[in-house]
């Protein structure tokens, strides 16, 4: 085993013996303690992420809990409070959102609706006062954003977007080798995301909704991979698309790959799909290699780093990503998946898009 997951393995072991040894009067009273400072989120949005992920990992949090929902699906309201103790006080609809400006129980609301309504659903929540995080892609296109992060800057309140990855084990150590050049200048990455997406009937693939297809909704996994390993921002993009289905994506893109090129001279080499499977990282530096497949799920994120195995971490990646945003309002931090980390997204998206429309030529981002 490498010396630094040995020390780590300790260090864990230990803090464990220490919980379960300390006398049940000082765990009750730090338990009690916590709860107390826990920050009170209200989902936007009860469908698939909401439902089968976020509310699960903030069962996991130790700095934030569920305390309130906002559904247009009126049945959702009582399998929710049921299923999550959420008093009806803090229960709203879409009409009824603004006056959760009057409770004092929420301080982080957290959007999680079809891509179009982010941005309406961010600037409501910051006009409330509350602290906001929007699930990706922020907003339709970087206009919507700088609009959001004006909002919120207006407001005083704190913005993050969901970029859950971004807290796992395995993926940050990739993107220390890029930011420490421990391997060396990063020359080369490769990385894509992709699915076969189902019902046809889903606003996943209507553009008014969606915004754009596959790149929209995963190729900005496949961007964020390429710029936190290199530790870059790309200057310039080509871009190629490929529809099979023009009937499915009528709306919107099935299939594109594109090709981004970096201050340092490193280039990456991506695609996002919603007509086949796909979800891998490569990164080649001056002196070895690293890689992660899966690199995307929501668990078993795992691959190798030069000579190091990277196993598997067993953490919720989303409990993680909202503990770290109740930190940054604790203590005044600035997010590392801020609004601004959401603007550099979508600045490559519509230079990418741009390139499709100029016939795949290179774009400057
Ligand atoms: P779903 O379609 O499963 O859920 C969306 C929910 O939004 C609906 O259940 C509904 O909730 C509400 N809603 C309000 N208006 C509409 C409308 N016009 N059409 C459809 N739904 C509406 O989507 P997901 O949960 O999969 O995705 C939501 C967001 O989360 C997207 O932006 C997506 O990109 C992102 N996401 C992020 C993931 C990540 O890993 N970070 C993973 C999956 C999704 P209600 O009935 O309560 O009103």
């Amino acid at each position: 085993m490498n010396p630094r997951r040995r020390t780590f393995l300790k260090q864990l072991a230990a803090g464990v013996a220490a919980t379960s040894l300390s006398p049940l009067s000082t765990r009750l009273h730090a338990a009690h303690h916590a709860s107390q400072k826990k920050l009170g989120v209200a989902l936007v949005g009860l469908g698939g992420y909401a439902t089968r992920q976020l509310a699960p990992a903030l069962q996991k949090t130790s700095r934030c809990s569920l305390r309130g929902i906002v559904t247009g699906t009126k049945k959702k309201e009582k399998i929710w409070a049921d299923k999550y103790g959420v008093d009806t006080s803090h229960i709203y609809n879409y009409e009824t959102f603004d006056s959760i400006a009057n409770d004092p129980a929420i301080d982080i609301v957290y959007v999680v609706l079809p891509n179009s309504m982010h941005k309406e659903y961010v600037i409501r929540a910051a006009q409330a006062g509350k602290h906001v995080i929007t699930e990706k892609p922020m907003g339709l296109n970087a206009a919507e954003c700088r609009e959001m992060i004006a909002a919120c800057k207006a407001a005083g309140v704190k913005l993050s977007v969901g970029y859950r990855l971004r807290f796992e084990p395995n993926t940050m150590l990739i993107e220390k080798a890029g930011r420490e050049k421990t391997m060396g200048a990063v020359r080369y990455v490769q990385s894509e995301m992709g699915f076969r997406i189902g019902d046809p009937a889903q606003w996943r693939l209507r553009h008014s909704l969606a915004g754009g297809g596959a790149m929209m909704d995963v190729g900005i996994y496949a961007i964020q991979g390429a710029r936190y390993s290199t530790s870059e921002e790309p200057v310039s993009v080509r871009a190629q698309e490929f529809k099979t289905d023009p009937v499915k994506f009528a709306e919107v893109d099935e299939t594109i790959t594109w090709q981004m090129k970096f201050p340092s001279g490193a280039i990456s080499n991506s695609t996002t799909s919603y007509s086949f499977g796909v979800n891998e990282l490569t990164v080649s530096y001056e002196r070895g290699r690293a890689g992660l497949r899966p690199a995307n799920r929501y668990t078993g994120v795992a691959g190798y780093l030069g000579n190091e195995v990277l196993a598997a971490a067993p953490i919720s990646q989303q409990a993680l990503q909202m503990d770290d945003f109740a930190r940054c309002i604790s203590e005044d931090d600035t997010s590392k998946i801020s609004g601004e980390e959401g603007l550099k997204d979508a600045l490559v998206i519509e230079a990418i898009y741009e390139s499709l429309r100029r016939g795949g030529t290179s774009v400057a981002v």
